[in-house]
């Protein structure tokens, strides 16, 4: 399929890694944004992060640097990004209005070949696509930030969303070297952040209850848990951890996990908690005080750069 042509609507951070990453596996990307400025703004920074992916050793794909970025342009009107695209990926910010706006216009304008996905970290697919006669070709593909460096892409199909359209888009996904999973039916929150939230929730209340302090409870991941599931997730990591695997796992442990899951608190509401809110800040800030974010940030993205270069080695 590669040679293809994509349409990327929205070229904000998430619009520019998809591009970056449909050019690495030798499609045709066209770049659409409702600020014209902002396509040759995104273009100007593309290739200067193409050059410098090449510099540092970490450019995807077989194509060189310069011929990605050719594969690469912008347009100026929804109507041209429709015509003859494989695949539209949607990057527009998270507001349902804007984007129930925008599938409203794509859906006069979409062929019969198309898949729409959007990158949406929120919205089920139904929420957006409800009435539109061609919301059999649209589903959610949400990536995780870096994309280009994290490889899971969830795919989400609504109700009405053919087992060909999540198919092609699974297929797609793994043609770029990213590694989709397959959520069978929408719920709130995907999977991704539904397991997030259930982590922010407890180390919450532990903060909040006074039995641990937000750099030791981050640690408990990144020292301990998370070195882990870098490699496996939680079921496979219970089946490696009893003589029996996963079964022996649960009947041996199952009762323990119950009790101590019984003790969790109540749901928190982080918005209405202002006291825990003020002191995880405080905490946080003193971690990594407000004018060093972009400097952590950076170290994590190069952290992620390296990780994900050991796990394709294995
Ligand atoms: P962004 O604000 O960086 O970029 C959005 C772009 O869309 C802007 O360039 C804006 O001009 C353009 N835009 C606005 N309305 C438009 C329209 N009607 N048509 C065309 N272009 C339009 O946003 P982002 O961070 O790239 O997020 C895009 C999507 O990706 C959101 O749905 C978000 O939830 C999702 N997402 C973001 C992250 C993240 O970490 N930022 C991670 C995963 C998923």
């Amino acid at each position: 399929m590669s040679g293809q042509k994509i349409g990327i609507v929205g070229s904000g951070l998430i619009g520019r890694a998809w591009a970056l990453l449909f050019a690495s596996a030798g499609y045709r990307v066209q770049l659409y944004d409702i600020v014209e400025s902002q396509v040759a703004t995104a273009l100007d920074e593309l290739q200067q992060q193409l050059q410098q992916l090449e510099a540092n050793g970490t450019l995807r794909g077989n194509l060189s640097a310069q011929t990605q970025f050719e594969l690469i342009n912008g347009c100026t009107q929804l109507q041209q990004l429709a015509k003859d695209a494989l695949h539209i990926q949607e990057c527009v910010p998270e507001q349902l209005a804007l984007k129930c706006a925008l599938y409203a216009q794509l859906d006069e304008l979409l062929e019969p070949q198309t898949v729409v996905a959007s990158s949406t970290s929120t919205f089920m697919p139904s929420l957006y696509s409800k009435n539109l006669q061609r919301r059999s070709q649209m589903l959610v593909a949400h990536p995780l930030n870096p994309p280009y460096f994290i490889p899971l892409v969830e795919l989400v199909p609504a109700p009405w969303t053919t087992d060909e359209a999540v198919e092609r888009t699974r297929l797609l996904m793994l043609a770029l070297g990213q590694r989709p999973v397959v959520l069978k039916r929408e719920i709130q929150g995907f999977v991704t952040n539904r397991v997030q939230y259930a982590i922010l929730n407890e180390v919450w209340r532990l903060v909040s209850d006074g039995i641990i302090s937000v750099a030791d409870a981050d640690r408990v991941l990144s020292d301990g848990l998370g070195m882990r599931y870098a490699l496996m997730g939680s079921m496979e990591t219970a089946h490696l951890n009893a003589p029996g695997g996963v079964r022996d796992y649960f009947q041996r442990f199952g009762g323990e996990i119950a009790a101590v899951s019984a003790t969790y608190g109540p749901t928190p509401n982080m918005c209405d908690e202002a006291a825990t809110l003020a002191e995880v800040a405080r905490q946080c800030e003193q971690l990594v005080p407000l004018e060093a974010l972009e400097q952590r940030r950076a170290e994590r993205d190069e952290f992620l750069i390296r990780l994900s270069a050991l796990k394709r080695q294995l």
